[in-house]
């Protein structure tokens, strides 16, 4: 059995404050055969993870987290960002166009951005967007206290169930991930395809102190420092971003 996190958040996310080689130094270090880094709207980190995972160890897929109109839509195996804005709809028929697939995060609570059950139902129904939804995140180590609700509700709807940690610091990586039959990408794909996914939860209460650590790095982030290694095999540490990646990750 392989692991996955299918919800991670790079530097090139404004609210994230790690890059993307310590992304996968974590990742890796924390025993996860395949990943996704998914920020908001953006997908250069993800591509970015994908070309340089294999030096981890492990596999990235490309991916990003984007805005539909109904609210937040994890997209992977995508090559090309799908614009934000567009209803559900047209985000899962840009997505279904390039081969890749969907899956709902932090589902059926009441935050901003996070999908209806109404707007679910709607996607899995729509004969344009068929089979382009395939994955629905019963446990988000972010959101979760809102994630008894997306497991009672899930149970009747035909999509693969999935961990995940939506980490914007690099500590909570890995902390709610999904088993799947296999190792690799194309495995982790059957695995979406066939529902064969488990979701793996955290084990403890994590919310509360990844919340802390958020602002904490957030701040540094303002003052131009991120969570960073500078070789595979040094350990993650915060340190200065050079004025070239400030200047790549600024708000375009
Ligand atoms: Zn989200
Ligand atoms: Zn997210």
């Amino acid at each position: 059995m392989g692991h996955a996190d299918l919800h991670i958040h790079s530097a090139y996310s404004p609210d994230a404050t790690t890059t993307v080689r310590a992304v996968l130094k974590q990742a890796s270090d924390v025993g996860l055969n395949v990943i996704a880094v998914t920020d908001h709207n953006e997908i250069r980190g993800s591509l970015e993870a994908h070309e340089l995972a294999p030096k981890y160890g492990i596999e990235a897929i490309p991916a990003v987290e984007v805005s539909t109109k109904e609210g937040h839509l994890v997209a992977l195996f995508v090559e090309t960002l799908p614009p934000a804005g567009l209803t559900l709809i047209d985000t899962l028929i840009h997505i279904g166009r390039q081969g890749g697939v969907a899956i709902a995060p932090h589902p059926f609570n009441k935050l901003p951005n996070s999908l209806s059950m109404e707007a679910v139902v709607g996607a899995l129904t729509n004969p344009c967007a068929k089979g382009v939804l395939k994955g629905i995140e019963t446990h988000n180590m972010s959101t979760q206290s809102f994630d008894s609700v997306a497991q009672k509700l899930s149970v009747y709807l035909p999509l693969a169930k999935i961990g995940s940690s939506d980490a914007h610091v690099y500590w909570t990586i890995g902390a709610g991930r999904t088993e799947f039959p296999g190792k690799t990408i194309q495995d982790l794909r059957n695995a979406l395809e066939q529902m064969t996914t488990i979701p793996i939860p955290y084990q403890e209460e994590f919310s509360p102190k990844a919340i802390l650590s958020w602002i904490h790095r957030m701040t540094l982030r303002k003052f131009g420092y991120a969570s960073d290694n500078t070789s595979v095999t040094q350990p993650i540490n915060t340190q200065r971003m050079s004025e070239s990646f400030i200047q790549k990750i600024k708000k375009k």
